[in-house]
């Protein structure tokens, strides 16, 4: 970010259910930033994924925000609408050489990994988000992916990360505000799906490519986002964007250490706001869950 960016904070929920207090602690953070910098705060939403997205949802998102007392400007940036960016950067990850299509289904995954923990010297690892991909698919011969391809057998498309790293001439690091300067890892991550079986693009990919369209320059989302932080730095490097701060808050949680989910029903923002409470005693509330 250069002196003269303005400060673009966004708020970026997926409308796969009601918001509950976490999302609008993180919303606030945002907004608040924003405003405290002179800039501008963003709602984008996140609906890529048909299946598990509904137009209930993000209305509702827009009547909790508004209630909230967030103002963000129109029309509001739809990611089910943009496919096209989103197949534009993946062509340039393309041409590069950095993907291959993946035709593994979850079972195939669990069945590899399990052969390779009965021979440990193949060594499936484990990553801060769980077993890393053994690269099944990366060993496909061309003969054998067009087989594959021919028999229309579903694939998505994985990032091929070693090959990605070898285009990387220079240490890449990313800042927190909480945690400060970190080199990336993007290891830590593995071959990433970057294109779904069931839509042609993923999380990573569109989520990089929007806040580059946006020209967000600080990112406030929760902690468990914190290891995609470190491959989606990867993404802009090879996609050539700009740089973006983060900060990656803590997340709210219950007495008994779970985080706050879509299912807890109780912590809405909608229920909250029908028990009569006013979006001033959320602060409360808030750090009852910090
Ligand atoms: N859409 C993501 C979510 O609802 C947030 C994406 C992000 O902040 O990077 O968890």
């Amino acid at each position: 970010m250069t002196q003269t960016d303005k400060v673009i904070t966004r708020f970026a929920p997926s409308p796969s259910g009601a918001l509950h207090l976490g999302h609008a602690y993180s919303a606030k953070l945002n907004y608040d930033f924003a405003i405290e910098n002179g800039g501008e705060f963003i709602l984008r939403i996140e609906d890529i994924d048909h299946l598990r997205c509904k137009t209930e949802y993000e209305n509702s998102i827009f009547v909790d925000l508004h209630w909230l007392g967030l103002k963000w400007p129109t029309p509001v940036r739809r990611q089910s609408d943009h496919f096209e960016d989103y197949a534009a950067a993946l062509k340039i990850l393309s041409d590069k050489g950095l993907l291959y299509p993946c035709f593994c289904t979850r079972k195939d995954i669990r069945e590899e990994i399990n052969e390779s923990t009965r021979a440990p010297h193949m060594g499936s690892k484990m990553g801060p988000e769980g077993l890393i991909y053994p690269g099944i698919c990366r060993h496909l011969t061309d003969k054998e992916k067009e087989e594959k391809m021919n028999e229309g057998i579903p694939h998505a498309m994985r990032i091929d990360l070693k090959k990605a790293l070898s285009l990387v001439n220079e240490p890449l690091y990313w800042t927190d505000l909480r945690t400060g300067t970190q080199k990336a890892e993007p290891e830590l991550m593995g071959d990433v799906v970057l294109a779904r079986k069931d839509f042609p693009t993923s999380y990573h990919l569109s989520v990089v490519v929007d806040d580059d369209i946006q020209k967000i320059t600080h990112i406030i989302r929760g902690e468990d986002l914190y290891y995609a932080s470190h491959f989606q730095k990867l993404l802009q490097y090879l996609l050539n964007l700009k740089p973006v701060t983060y900060d990656h808050h803590p997340l709210l949680k219950t007495k008994d250490g779970n985080r706050l989910a879509k299912r807890d029903k109780s912590i809405t923002i909608n229920s909250i706001r029908e028990s009569s409470k006013t979006p001033v005693d959320l602060g409360a509330m808030i750090k009852e869950y910090l």
